[in-house]
């Protein structure tokens, strides 16, 4: 992390345990006295997704939403679609699996992404 406004930003989704928007994070950033702006927040956030600190998922709307990755190894998410929250997991079998396919056609890999999504125990009707 280098700049100040990916310090500011790495530190308030920190406090989240759910995908936050750009915008919501912008707000909470103000609330809390940072003068930080809007323009910096998506800037900020944007290289971190790309340095692999922070995760990035579109919502059925289309919107970007932001969350701190826990491990700088490579993992897939388990996410509830209820309340955001979010589960990292290593899937070692997954990856054997990417490899094998893609060899068979021809390709070599260099990156996959996989989520999950469904809903957590807490949301589960019952
Ligand atoms: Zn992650
Ligand atoms: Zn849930
Ligand atoms: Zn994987």
């Amino acid at each position: 992390v280098t700049t100040r406004a990916q310090r500011s930003v790495l530190a308030m989704l920190a406090t989240e345990r759910s995908f936050v928007s750009a915008q919501d994070l912008h707000a909470r950033l103000r609330g809390s006295g940072d003068r930080i702006g809007l323009t910096s927040v998506y800037r900020a956030l944007q290289a971190l997704a790309d340095a692999g600190d922070v995760d990035v998922r579109r919502t059925d709307t289309g919107e970007s939403t932001y969350r701190r990755c826990g491990s700088g190894a490579h993992h897939h998410h388990l996410v509830c679609r209820v309340c955001g929250a979010t589960v990292e997991v290593a899937a070692p079998s997954l990856e054997a699996w990417v490899t094998r396919v893609a060899r068979k056609h021809g390709y070599s890999v260099d990156d996959h992404t996989l989520e999950v999504t469904g809903t957590c125990s807490r949301c589960s009707p019952e």
